[in-house]
């Protein structure tokens, strides 16, 4: 298990599961991850999206991820303690996922300023390799810069997806001191993390989330 590597604004447990974690403490599964911008109020219902969000205490939300990026983000919305889990694969960051998500804490009354964010272990530039097309979608983005992706040798690309998420989140008015992102690539660590391009079409880790009971 890694831990986001910033303090948390309230009592909380969060964290990103490696392959050494046992599952029988995995959240329930309350998403069926379409690659969207869908974000729901967590329930016990299985419901098409890529995020869920909670303001009760001991209740676990998370998003599976093999490349993709889990995101974590928690702060207090009109006194009340807020966290969300989000699942951005480039289709989603694209479409905007982490802006719904941040949008979704306004609207209970929160201030993008006071957000404690997290972006977990994802594949890294090093290993993304996109064709133009993503790089096309990515670039209508008001957070685009041309130095997230490196033109490869055959013509297509290697797109930072941690860093066009980080450049969202700087366009969104997030805290770059409160940011607990841990930058490791799942390509590049097979013993640790599973990889969808590396062969993984099944282990998932988690990103997972839960206001602590006592507050
Ligand atoms: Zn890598």
């Amino acid at each position: 298990m890694l831990a986001p590597k910033v303090p948390p604004p309230f009592p909380l447990q969060w964290g990103f599961t490696t392959r050494l974690d046992a599952l029988e403490n995995a959240p329930p599964i309350r998403l069926k991850q379409i690659h969207g911008n869908d974000i729901h109020p967590a329930t016990s219902a299985v419901q098409p999206g890529d995020g869920l969000w909670t303001t009760t205490p001991g209740e676990t939300i998370g998003v599976r991820v093999a490349d993709c990026a889990p995101i974590l983000l928690a702060g207090i919305a009109a006194d009340t303690p807020w966290v969300a889990a989000l699942h951005a694969g480039w289709r989603g960051a694209v479409a905007g996922i982490l802006r719904r998500g941040v949008a979704l804490f306004q609207e209970q009354g929160g201030n993008p300023e006071v957000l404690v964010w997290a972006i977990g272990p994802a594949i890294g530039r090093c290993h993304f390799e996109v064709g133009a097309e993503v790089i096309q979608a990515a670039r209508m983005d008001p957070a685009w810069r041309e130095d997230l992706a490196t033109v490869t040798p055959s013509g297509k690309f290697f797109f930072d997806l941690h860093g066009f998420l980080h450049a969202q989140a700087m366009d969104l008015g997030l805290d770059a001191r409160r940011d607990g992102s841990i930058h490791r690539c799942t390509r590049c660590e097979p013993e640790l993390f599973f990889s969808y391009r590396g062969g993984d079409l099944e282990g998932r880790q988690w990103g997972w989330i839960r206001i602590g009971e006592k507050i």
